[in-house]
């Protein structure tokens, strides 16, 4: 008697999946209430339901590979596109581009006279930062191309043309939340 209570307070106290101060037991390695025992038998018997749950409140497949489309799409070398040519309020021209896969926009370029205009180099890099990110997130809606914090950084940090200009500064600000881009601006100042 003494020693099956010894070893209950060993027990972590409570279902390990709700939380809730119920009676367990072991189900497939977890102390689970009977609620949450039918939940694991669920994940068990029927993925699929638990795939679209899981898609619904994390936006990303449970496991890679996983949701439509069911692999990511490489993008080819050759794109269809459209070009767009359109003029600003101030009276300049741009054109527009948009590279389709399917008939859907998988890329955004836009291009303008002041391109060549060295003085406006942090215009530039704050127009890279705008379609380098559109063009994330479409390949993600489109493609069905993970979408992860890396990338967003990698492509803010590629949108930078001189140091201190605003996509700089963002990658910057934003990498200290990310260990890894953190380590690599600790040891560029390094060296
Ligand atoms: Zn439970």
């Amino acid at each position: 008697m003494a020693h099956e209570q010894a070893t209950d307070q060993n027990q972590p106290r409570g279902c390990q999946l709700c939380g809730a101060d119920r009676k367990t037991s072991t189900c497939h390695g977890f102390q689970a209430c009977s609620a949450c025992r039918t939940l694991i038998a669920r994940v068990r018997n029927q993925p699929e339901v638990v795939r679209r749950i899981w898609q619904e409140f994390q936006n990303e497949p449970i496991l890679p590979g996983d949701g439509p489309p069911a692999t990511e799409t490489e993008l080819p070398d050759v794109l269809d596109g459209k070009r767009y040519r359109t003029i600003d309020r101030e009276q300049n021209k741009w054109y527009l581009s948009i590279s389709e896969m399917n008939g859907n926009p998988v890329e955004v370029f836009a291009s303008t006279a002041f391109d060549r205009d060295h003085e406006l180099q942090s215009r530039i890099s704050n127009l890279t930062t705008i379609t380098r990110l559109i063009s994330l997130i479409l390949r993600h809606i489109f493609l069905g191309e993970r979408l992860t914090f890396a990338k967003c950084l990698k492509q803010i940090k590629r949108s930078s043309r001189q140091k201190d200009d605003l996509p700089d500064m963002l990658y910057g600000v934003l990498s200290r939340y990310d260990p890894a881009a953190r380590e690599a601006a600790e040891r560029d100042s390094r060296g």
